[in-house]
């Protein structure tokens, strides 16, 4: 047995056997190897597959777009027997006793250094195709281009990282656990984690070995361990855990039907945030009163290009059919930062968080906009929709939206489509939204506190950077003052406020935020029935 720590982004006990995902654009990882030999012959194997691959590649485009085009695959087949390359390779192989990866790695970058310093355009040209046949390679020996999971039984899946365009890809049925070597507390994975009540490590300081494919393990999101092939004494305890875990979540299972009311009478609303229409399986079995954030950019992020109208109509209208009458506030797509995907064709940004993201891709790309908001207002026919603005800054950006969510109106009119009143509301998740509140309460009918972003922006801490970690405080006085100041703000100008960011799912603030006179909490699925317990359990008299 071999035990690692990480650190806990979710609770609860997963036994089951490892897979590693390999992500699609591989950050390569280094290990040593026992054999060299055995790796040499490894990197051979995968080498002859990238020259199959190629020959394919050369037939097809020969007979789909003649011999000119088809020419790029001839060379990189003929790069691949280049001596020098391949003798690079095998030499770091067995001088280092590392991984075929990583050889392959070092080779492709000193490769490209060297033609891309030549003075001989073609050869300069050769530098990108160097880097492309190592990429290959990698991804061979790595199985990066099945990075969806094959197997049929539920695994814990073990990854460098995870982005989101990752994770939105996985078969969520498959998954027992998440295990990182990096990633952070807020990352959208820890997300999904809540959302799908199943435990997750990140920063476990563990070799990626493909040795590990298989091998049985349990990850214990209480601790923040993971036990590789555990002894049977560690099974059978963390089996208990697992079934006095269950129980607990069974006599939660009692709170359905309840309501979210504190022992002196004070309610507030406790919904659910989803990423998926798949997610609302998750919300009606946990009982929440309503959807109080659909992150619709996870709807771009799994489509290859910028997803129709009439596509997106068919989700919201699904999501407010299922609702059936209660509120389903969807979020406007908050691409950009971690969250990117590629037909955007984004420039590569110093500061993504900071960046052209959410709204402001809104407002310069208005016809994007203007589809998602068709459909929004379209689906607004099938139950209780709400729309939500992202990353808003300033007064002037909410006059935008609603000049341009009037044309949305006046077109649909024009054409005589239908649609129902939509309740309009803003995320507060900037400290500049925070101190705008009082005039930004005007505008709108209801605020959403973001604190993940609000957390990031006011602490100056990059959410996605795990070296923060000790830095951070989820419960900074300085975040805390301010939803206090915004839930004031919002009732002067009666509208309500709600919260939707992590914390609201944590329970050592419940008293507080019902205090301050918190309208609606929005949390991960998993999340609701322990905070309707929590709420029920609160005396707000005393
Ligand atoms: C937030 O920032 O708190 C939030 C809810 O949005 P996201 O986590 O998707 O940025
Ligand atoms: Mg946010």
């Amino acid at each position: 047995m071999t035990e690692y720590n990480g650190k806990s982004v979710y609770g609860g006990i997963a036994i089951g056997r490892i897979h590693i995902l390999a992500k699609s654009e591989q950050r390569i990882v280094r290990y040593k190897i026992e054999d060299s030999e055995a790796e040499i012959q490894r990197f051979e194997t995968a080498r002859k597959e990238a020259q199959n691959q190629l020959a394919g590649l050369y037939d097809k485009a020969i007979t789909e777009v003649g011999e000119a085009s088809a020419a790029i695959f001839e060379i990189h087949q003929m790069m691949l027997d280049d001596d020098d390359y391949l003798n690079s390779i095998k030499n770091i192989i067995e001088e280092q006793g590392v991984n075929a990866e990583y050889a392959v790695g070092v080779t492709a970058d000193n490769f490209a250094e060297i033609f891309a310093s030549m003075d001989d355009a073609y050869m300069k040209e050769r530098a990108a195709d160097v880097k492309d046949i190592s990429e290959r390679i990698v991804k061979v020996l790595t199985n990066a281009d099945s990075a969806q999971l094959t197997s049929e039984e539920p695994v814990i899946i073990l990854a460098d990282d995870l982005a989101p365009s990752e994770t939105v890809q996985l078969d969520k049925n498959l998954v027992l656990s998440f295990v990182t070597v990096h990633g952070s507390t807020n990352s959208h994975t820890a997300i999904l984690a809540r959302t799908m009540n199943i435990p997750a490590l990140i920063g476990v300081n563990i070799e990626l070995s493909p040795e590990l494919e298989g091998k049985l393990a349990v990850v214990d999101g209480f601790n923040g361990k993971i036990y590789l092939e555990p002894d049977s004494e560690t099974l059978s305890q963390m089996e208990q855990r697992r079934d006095d875990e269950l129980e607990k979540q069974r006599l939660l299972q009692e709170l359905k039907g309840r309501e979210n009311v504190t022992k002196d009478g004070q309610s507030v609303l406790v919904y659910a945030n989803i990423g998926n229409v798949k997610d609302l399986a998750y919300v009606l079995k946990n009982d929440a009163g309503g959807i109080g954030l659909f992150r619709s950019e996870f709807i771009y992020l799994e489509s290859s290009t910028y997803p129709t109208e009439e596509e997106q109509f068919q989700i919201y209208k699904k999501a407010a059919e299922t609702m059936a009458g209660k509120r389903v506030i969807i979020r406007t797509l908050d691409i950009g930062a971690d969250k990117q995907a590629g037909y955007f064709d984004l420039d590569k940004e110093e500061n993504p968080a900071m960046g052209l993201r959410a709204i402001r891709i809104c407002l310069t790309r208005p016809e994007i906009f203007k589809t998602q908001l068709r459909a929004l207002y379209r689906a607004s026919n099938y139950g209780r929709l709400a729309i939500m603005y992202p990353m808003i800054t300033s007064l002037e950006e909410v006059q935008k939206i609603k000049a341009i969510s009037a044309e949305v109106r006046a077109e649909l009119d024009e054409n005589g489509i239908p649609y129902n009143k939509i309740e309009e509301g803003i995320m507060i998740e900037t400290p500049a939204a925070v101190m705008m509140s009082d005039l930004l309460a005007k505008e709108v009918d209801f605020f959403s506190i973001g604190t993940n972003d609000l957390s990031q922006y006011t602490m100056a801490i990059d959410r996605q950077n795990p070296k923060l970690d000790e830095f951070f405080n989820p419960h900074h006085e300085a975040v805390l003052r301010m939803i206090e100041m915004v839930c004031q703000n919002a009732h002067r100008e009666n509208i309500w406020v709600g919260i939707c960011g992590e914390l609201g799912a944590d329970l050592e603030l419940t008293e507080r935020f019902l205090r301050m006179g918190i309208d609606e909490l929005s949390v991960s699925p998993s999340c609701v029935l322990p905070l309707r317990n929590k709420i029920r359990s609160l005396d707000l008299g005393k």
